[in-house]
Protein backbone atom coordinates (compact mmCIF):
# COMPACT_ATOMS: atom_id res chain seq x y z
CA UNK A 1 0.00 0.00 0.00
CA UNK A 2 1.40 3.30 -0.88
CA UNK A 3 1.49 5.60 2.15
CA UNK A 4 2.61 9.52 1.85
CA UNK A 5 3.32 11.89 4.35
CA UNK A 6 1.62 14.61 3.99
CA UNK A 7 3.78 17.61 4.41
CA UNK A 8 1.25 20.41 6.37
CA UNK A 9 -0.36 17.90 8.70
CA UNK A 10 2.82 15.33 9.25
CA UNK A 11 0.59 12.11 9.22
CA UNK A 12 1.10 9.10 7.16
CA UNK A 13 -1.34 8.44 5.07
CA UNK A 14 -2.37 5.84 3.79
CA UNK A 15 -3.46 5.35 0.12
CA UNK A 16 -7.44 5.38 1.01
CA UNK A 17 -6.66 8.59 2.70
CA UNK A 18 -6.10 10.36 -0.08
CA UNK A 19 -6.83 11.77 -3.37
CA UNK A 20 -4.64 11.39 -6.85
CA UNK A 21 -5.21 14.54 -8.87
CA UNK A 22 -2.66 13.37 -11.55
CA UNK A 23 0.52 15.05 -12.91
CA UNK A 24 2.62 17.57 -10.83
CA UNK A 25 4.00 20.85 -12.18
CA UNK A 26 2.49 20.86 -15.27
CA UNK A 27 2.99 24.59 -17.17
CA UNK A 28 -0.36 26.53 -17.43
CA UNK A 29 -1.06 28.13 -20.84
CA UNK A 30 -3.04 30.75 -20.72
CA UNK A 31 -4.48 33.64 -23.07
CA UNK A 32 -2.37 34.23 -26.06
CA UNK A 33 -0.65 30.86 -25.96
CA UNK A 34 -0.63 28.80 -29.11
CA UNK A 35 -3.24 25.97 -30.25
CA UNK A 36 -0.16 23.48 -29.93
CA UNK A 37 0.80 24.76 -26.35
CA UNK A 38 -2.75 24.74 -24.78
CA UNK A 39 -3.27 21.30 -26.33
CA UNK A 40 -0.12 19.97 -24.59
CA UNK A 41 -1.51 21.60 -21.33
CA UNK A 42 -4.96 20.22 -21.42
CA UNK A 43 -3.97 16.10 -22.64
CA UNK A 44 -0.44 15.34 -22.63
CA UNK A 45 0.81 13.88 -19.28
CA UNK A 46 4.01 11.95 -18.80
CA UNK A 47 3.30 8.17 -18.14
CA UNK A 48 6.83 7.14 -16.67
CA UNK A 49 8.32 3.72 -15.30
CA UNK A 50 10.21 4.84 -12.62
CA UNK A 51 10.69 8.63 -10.95
CA UNK A 52 7.08 10.80 -11.16
CA UNK A 53 6.13 14.23 -9.85
CA UNK A 54 2.03 13.68 -8.77
CA UNK A 55 -0.14 15.63 -7.11
CA UNK A 56 -2.31 14.49 -3.83
CA UNK A 57 -4.98 15.67 -1.82
CA UNK A 58 -5.19 14.18 1.75
CA UNK A 59 -8.93 14.09 1.13
CA UNK A 60 -9.91 12.17 4.47
CA UNK A 61 -7.49 14.35 6.34
CA UNK A 62 -6.69 18.23 6.34
CA UNK A 63 -7.97 18.39 2.55
CA UNK A 64 -5.04 20.07 1.41
CA UNK A 65 -3.09 19.46 -1.99
CA UNK A 66 0.83 18.36 -1.58
CA UNK A 67 3.01 17.26 -4.17
CA UNK A 68 4.85 13.79 -4.10
CA UNK A 69 8.10 12.24 -5.68
CA UNK A 70 7.54 8.72 -6.48
CA UNK A 71 8.33 5.56 -8.41
CA UNK A 72 5.60 4.30 -10.00
CA UNK A 73 7.84 0.86 -10.47
CA UNK A 74 8.62 -0.06 -6.63
CA UNK A 75 6.10 2.62 -4.98
CA UNK A 76 9.67 3.93 -3.67
CA UNK A 77 8.53 7.19 -2.01
CA UNK A 78 11.57 10.20 -2.48
CA UNK A 79 9.61 12.64 -0.63
CA UNK A 80 6.24 15.01 -0.30
CA UNK A 81 5.87 18.74 -0.46
CA UNK A 82 3.86 21.81 -0.79
CA UNK A 83 1.78 22.11 -3.69
CA UNK A 84 2.51 25.83 -3.54
CA UNK A 85 5.50 24.76 -5.82
CA UNK A 86 6.53 25.27 -10.00
CA UNK A 87 9.41 22.75 -9.33
CA UNK A 88 10.71 20.12 -7.17
CA UNK A 89 12.45 20.92 -4.09
CA UNK A 90 16.50 20.74 -4.22
CA UNK A 91 16.37 18.07 -1.62
CA UNK A 92 13.61 15.94 -3.22
CA UNK A 93 16.47 16.19 -6.16
CA UNK A 94 18.82 15.30 -4.82
CA UNK A 95 17.22 12.50 -2.93
CA UNK A 96 16.27 11.13 -6.43
CA UNK A 97 19.64 11.48 -7.63
CA UNK A 98 21.46 9.85 -4.83
CA UNK A 99 18.83 6.74 -5.32
CA UNK A 100 18.93 6.40 -8.94
CA UNK A 101 22.33 8.02 -10.61
CA UNK A 102 22.01 9.38 -13.82
CA UNK A 103 18.04 9.97 -13.50
CA UNK A 104 16.55 13.37 -14.85
CA UNK A 105 13.34 14.55 -16.13
CA UNK A 106 12.13 17.88 -18.00
CA UNK A 107 14.56 20.34 -17.13
CA UNK A 108 15.22 19.17 -13.06
CA UNK A 109 19.36 17.85 -13.27
ZN1 LIG B 1 -2.72 16.55 5.80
Amino acid sequence: MLILNCPYCGVDAEETELTAGGEAHIKRHGPGSSDDEFHDYLFMRENPKGVHFERWRHSNGCGKWFHAARCTATLEVFGTYSAQTTEPPKEIREAISAKRPGWKWREFE
